[in-house]
C-alpha cells in the first residue's frame, strides 16, 4: 500500500516524465488578490495566463495546490466532520497545458497513471464526457482500454467548466471509480437510478479534466479559443482513500496520525460513526489552521481573518465536547507537520509562530467562551417568555463567538425555543453590512471596452520617470465621465505590496484624464479617473504623476524598510513582517512579537532610522532571480507566483528585502522619522504608525501650538507647566476639602432645622424631611449627624439623588425593636415608587417618583402609628 507521501510523489514524478516543470503551491492565503477569501482551486495561480495577461514561462505544468474551501460562496463549514469526504483544507493535483497538448495527451495520461503506475482495476473506472465532446468520446475508446460502456455522456452541470458569466470556459471529462453495489445505500428505494453522477455514494469521482477551449461573450455564444488550455484536477485525499482501500479520507495516513493524537489528548477514543465526530472535525480543522497562519492568515473579526477565527472557534467547541477544556489545538499542529511538513516546507519553518498564533486565539476563546455561557445565564434569567429571542442568540454569536446550533442546544436544554427567524433576519443585516463594505473590484472580463490598440502588458516607468508620452490601448467610460483605462506604458504606481496608487494628470491637447486610482490585473494597470474634457483617441498623451505625492509616499516606504530592519536590531530576528500599508500621510507596520515594545524599545528603534536617515544612504535596487535573491539574504515571503524575477531594494548592509515599491534615491531624502503609535494588532502581532518628513515637522509644530496655547491659558510660560499644574491639583484638591465641609455645615443646619421640628407620635419623637444633598455618602453622613442630635428617635430623611429619591432612615438602640428601620423605609419607599430595607437601626431605599416626596413625608404619622 502507497503513503499518501508516495502518492503525491508518483503524480509530480509521473508527469515530470512527461515534461511538466513542477511548480510549488501559491500560499493557500493569497497576498495579491482581495477578491479572493482562500485560494481554493488549482487554477487561481495560472489565471493570468488563462485570462491571455501574460505568457506562460512554461507550457507544461504540475504542481499539488493546498486550498481551503470555507466561508463565501463554498460555505461547507457545517458539513465537514459529518461525512467522509467534505474539507476545509484539502490538496489539489493538477497538470497544466498552456497552449501546449490537448484532450489526448491529458486523457492517455490520466489512464496511464491510474491504471498502470497506480494499478487501480480498469473494469471499475468510468468516464464521463460532455454531450457536445465527440472528440473526447472518441478518444477514450481509441486511447485507452476501458470498458466502452463505461463512458457516458452527461448534461453542463456535470461536464462543462466556466470561469464566470463570461471568460474562458469548455467541456470537461471526469474519472470516477466504482466503489461496489455495497456502497449505494439506496437499493431499497425503487426511484433510484444507481449510475455515475446520480445520487449515492457507489461512484465517486477521481479525476476532473478541464479543456478550456471556448471564450462565452456576453450574449452567451461561444468564440473557440486561439490558444486553448488543459487544467485538470484530482482531489488528494480521495486518491488516497481509494488507493489505500479506505472507506473515508480520515481513515487514511493523512488523517489517522492527526486523530490519534486527538484522542491521545483527550482520553476519548476515535470512533468512525457518530461519536468520531468531533475528532474528524478537529483533524480538518487543524490542517486548515496550520496551512492559514503559515502563509500569513490572523484570525480576526474581518474578511478571511474572520472565517479563519470560526475554523478555531469551532474546532476548539468540539474539543470541549471531548473534556478539552485547555487551549490543544496548538499541540496537534505538530503532527500536522510530522504528515505534511516534508513537502510544505514552509510549515515546517513556520512551526513555534504558527503554535503561537494558534495557541494565543485558543486562550482567548476559552475566554470570551466562558463570558458566553455567564451572558446566556443573565439573558436566560432576563426573559420571562419560552422564547429565546433572534437578536439574544446573534448577540452570543457576533460578540462571544457562540454558533447557532450551540446557543440552539443549550436553549433547549431550558425547555426555551429560538427565535431562528429573527436571528436569520439579523445575519442577513450583518452580510449586507460586510458587502457593502468590500473593497473596489473591477471586473477586466465583464468590463465594456473600447479598444484603441493593442492589448499587452502595461510597462511601468516609474521607478525613474515621473513622466511618459503614452497612449491608450482601450477604455471604458460611464455616462458620469467615469473613466477605467490602459495605457501602454505609465510612471503611475498601481497599488500593491501595501503602498497605494499614485494619482496623475493625463492629457494632450484635446482630452484631459484626471487619474484618482490605478489597479493591477494581472499585468494590466487599470487607471481609474474622470474624464474632463474630449474623448480618448489613438494619439499620444502626457501622463504626470502628482510629484509631492509621490515623494511623500516613496519616503514613507523607505522609512518602512529602516523601520523593519531597526526592528530586527532592537527586538530579535523573530520579527517578521505581518503586513503595511505606506500613504503619503504615513505608514503603518505589522510585524509578530510577542509583547509590546518599551519606551526604551521605541526610542531606540527611532533612533536607528534617523541615525541611518542621516547617513545618506543610496537606495539600490537590483532585479534577480528568486534563488539568488535569497541567497543574498534579502527579507521577505517567497513563494506567491512562480517563475516570476524579483526586485531587491537595499539600503547599503543595513537593509535588503524584495520589494516592488517605489523609494527615494537617497535615505536622507526622507528627513526625519517619528513613531506616532505601538499597539497590538492581533494576537502576536503588533502594530507601529509612523510619520516621514514634512509630517514630522508638522507633527512637532502642532505639539508646540498644543503647549503654547496650555500655557497661555494657564498664564505661565511652557518650562514653567508642570510646577503649574501640580500646583493647581493642589490648590484643587483643598477647595474639594473646603467644598466638603461647607457641605457637611450645611447639612448639619438643614438638620438642627429638622430637630428643633420634631414630631411626637406614639410618644416617640420623630422627624421627618428633606434634606439638599447629592451623594449616598453625604446622606450616610447627614443620618450620623441626625442620629447625635436627635439622641433617641426615629429619623427618616429625603434626599434626591442624580434623579431619583433616596430615603434613609435611623432609630435608636431602644426603639429598634419595636420600630425597625428596615421596615420604615421599606414603607416610606412605597410612596415613591420603590422598595427597600435594611438593619433595624439604619436603612436605606430608592425611588423613582420625586414628585412624591412631599406626599411621603406627611404620611410618617401613619407609618408610625401602624407598628
Ligand atoms: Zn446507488
Ligand atoms: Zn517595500
Amino acid at each position: 500500500m502507497y503513503s499518501s507521501r508516495e502518492i503525491r510523489q508518483q503524480f509530480i514524478d509521473y508527469f515530470i516524465s512527461k515534461k511538466h516543470i513542477e511548480v510549488p503551491s501559491s500560499p493557500v492565503v493569497p497576498k495579491d488578490d482581495p477578491t479572493l477569501l482562500f485560494t481554493n482551486a488549482g487554477m487561481n495561480q495560472f489565471k493570468n495566463i488563462i485570462l491571455g495577461e501574460i505568457e506562460p514561462k512554461h507550457t507544461r505544468v504540475v504542481d499539488t495546490q493546498k486550498c481551503i474551501r470555507a466561508g463565501g460562496k463554498h460555505n461547507d463549514l457545517d458539513e465537514v466532520g459529518r461525512d467522509g469526504y467534505h474539507h476545509t483544507f484539502f490538496e489539489m493535483l493538477g497538470n497544466w497545458s498552456f497552449g501546449d497538448y490537448n484532450k489526448k495527451e491529458a486523457i492517455t495520461w490520466a489512464w496511464e497513471l491510474i491504471t498502470e503506475v497506480w494499478k487501480l482495476p480498469k473494469d471499475k473506472m468510468h468516464a464521463t464526457v460532455h454531450d457536445s465532446d465527440l472528440e473526447s468520446f472518441e478518444l477514450w475508446k481509441t486511447v485507452t482500454d476501458i470498458d466502452h460502456k463505461h463512458i457516458t455522456y452527461h448534461g453542463d452541470k456535470d461536464n462543462f467548466w466556466e470561469m464566470g458569466e463570461t471568460g474562458p470556459c469548455g467541456p470537461s471529462s471526469e474519472i470516477h471509480f466504482d466503489r461496489g453495489p455495497a456502497h449505494c445505500g439506496k437499493e431499497d428505494d425503487p426511484k433510484h437510478d444507481c449510475v455515475v453522477n446520480g445520487d449515492c455514494h457507489r461512484y465517486i469521482e477521481l479525476w476532473n479534466l478541464v479543456f478550456m477551449q471556448y471564450f462565452r461573450n456576453k450574449d452567451r455564444s461561444l468564440t473557440p479559443l486561439k490558444m486553448q488550455h488543459v487544467d485538470t484536477g484530482a482531489g488528494f485525499e480521495r486518491i488516497c482513500q481509494i488507493l489505500q482501500g479506505k472507506e473515508s479520507n480520515y481513515d487514511t495516513d493523512l488523517f489517522v496520525p492527526i486523530i490519534n493524537h486527538i484522542a491521545k489528548l483527550s482520553g476519548v477514543p476515535y470512533s468512525q460513526g457518530d461519536e468520531g465526530t468531533p475528532h474528524r472535525i478537529i483533524a480538518d480543522h487543524i490542517r486548515a489552521l496550520s496551512f492559514s497562519t503559515s502563509d500569513g492568515g490572523i484570525p480576526s473579526n474581518e474578511g478571511r481573518g474572520y472565517v479563519i477565527r470560526r475554523i478555531l472557534r469551532r474546532a476548539a467547541r468540539m474539543g470541549r465536547l471531548l473534556n478539552l477544556r485547555e487551549p490543544f489545538l496548538y499541540k496537534v499542529v505538530d503532527t500536522v507537520i510530522d504528515v505534511m511538513g516534508h513537502h510544505y516546507t514552509g510549515l515546517k519553518q513556520q512551526q513555534e509562530y504558527v503554535k503561537m498564533i494558534i495557541k494565543g486565539e485558543e486562550e482567548r476563546f476559552n475566554l470570551t467562551l466562558d463570558k458566553g455561557l455567564v451572558k446566556f445565564e443573565e439573558m436566560l434569567s432576563a426573559t420571562d417568555s419560552k422564547n429565546f429571542s433572534g437578536a439574544n442568540a446573534f448577540m452570543l454569536y457576533d460578540t462571544y463567538g457562540f454558533p447557532y446550533d450551540l446557543t440552539a442546544i443549550l436553549a433547549e436544554e431550558k425547555g426555551l425555543t429560538i427565535d431562528l427567524a429573527g436571528f436569520q433576519q439579523r445575519m442577513k443585516e450583518q452580510k449586507e453590512r460586510a458587502r457593502s463594505a468590500s473593497s473596489f473590484k473591477i471586473d477586466v472580463v465583464e468590463t465594456d471596452w473600447v479598444v484603441l490598440g493593442d492589448e499587452r502588458p502595461t510597462e511601468f516607468l516609474g521607478y525613474t520617470n515621473n513622466k511618459s508620452t503614452s497612449r491608450i490601448n482601450k477604455y471604458s467610460l460611464n455616462d458620469n465621465n467615469d473613466i477605467i483605462f490602459v495605457l501602454d506604458k505609465t510612471p503611475l504606481y498601481a497599488e500593491s505590496g501595501g503602498q497605494v496608487a499614485d494619482k496623475g494628470l493625463v492629457r494632450n491637447e484635446d482630452v484631459e484624464i484626471v487619474v484618482t486610482d490605478v489597479k493591477k490585473s494581472g499585468e494590466l494597470f487599470l487607471h481609474v479617473g474622470k474624464l474632463i474634457k474630449g474623448l480618448p483617441t489613438v494619439r499620444e498623451l502626457k501622463v504626470t504623476v502628482d510629484q509631492t505625492r509621490r515623494m511623500n509616499i516613496s519616503s514613507n516606504h523607505t522609512a518602512t524598510h529602516l523601520l523593519h530592519a531597526a526592528l530586527r536590531i532592537v527586538l530579535g530576528d523573530h520579527v517578521q513582517q505581518k503586513g503595511s500599508l505606506v500613504t503619503d500621510s504615513g505608514l503603518r507596520f505589522d510585524f509578530t512579537n510577542f509583547k509590546g515594545l518599551s519606551a526604551d524599545e521605541i526610542a531606540q528603534t527611532e533612533s536607528l532610522v534617523n541615525a541611518e536617515i542621516r547617513k545618506g544612504t543610496i537606495v539600490d535596487t537590483v532585479v534577480m532571480n528568486p534563488e539568488d535573491a535569497k541567497k543574498d539574504g534579502a527579507t521577505a515571503l517567497f513563494g506567491e507566483k512562480y517563475g516570476d524575477k524579483v526586485r531587491v531594494v537595499s539600503l547599503a548592509a543595513f537593509s535588503k528585502e524584495l520589494c516592488g515599491g517605489t523609494h527615494v534615491h537617497n535615505s536622507a531624502n526622507i528627513g526625519s522619522f517619528k513613531i506616532k503609535t505601538e499597539s497590538s494588532s492581533s494576537a502576536g502581532i503588533r502594530r507601529i504608525e509612523a510619520i516621514t518628513g514634512n509630517a514630522v515637522n508638522k507633527y512637532y509644530c502642532d505639539l508646540e501650538e498644543l503647549v503654547n496655547k496650555t500655557a497661555s491659558m494657564l498664564k505661565t510660560k511652557p518650562a514653567q507647566l508642570t510646577a503649574k499644574i501640580e500646583s493647581l491639583i493642589d490648590e484643587n484638591k483643598e477647595l474639594e476639602q473646603e467644598l466638603k465641609s461647607l457641605k457637611s455645615q450645611s447639612a448639619g443646619s438643614e438638620i438642627e432645622t429638622l430637630v428643633n421640628s420634631a414630631l411626637e407620635i406614639s410618644g416617640v419623637r420623630v422627624v421627618c424631611g428633606k434634606v439638599g444633598i447629592d451623594s449616598s455618602d453625604e446622606l450616610r453622613n447627614a443620618g450620623d449627624i441626625l442620629k447625635q442630635k436627635l439622641r433617641g428617635g426615629i429619623g427618616v430623611l429625603f434626599a434626591v439623588i442624580n434623579g431619583k429619591v433616596s430615603i434613609l432612615t435611623t432609630v435608636s438602640d431602644d426603639l429598634k425593636k419595636q420600630y425597625p428601620a428596615g421596615k420604615i423605609v421599606g414603607k416610606m419607599a412605597s410612596f415613591v415608587d420603590g422598595k427597600g430595607g435594611g438593619r433595624p437601626d439604619m436603612a436605606m431605599a430608592g425611588g423613582k417618583d420625586v414628585s412624591k416626596i412631599d406626599f411621603a413625608i406627611s404620611q410618617i404619622k401613619t407609618v408610625i402609628e401602624s407598628f
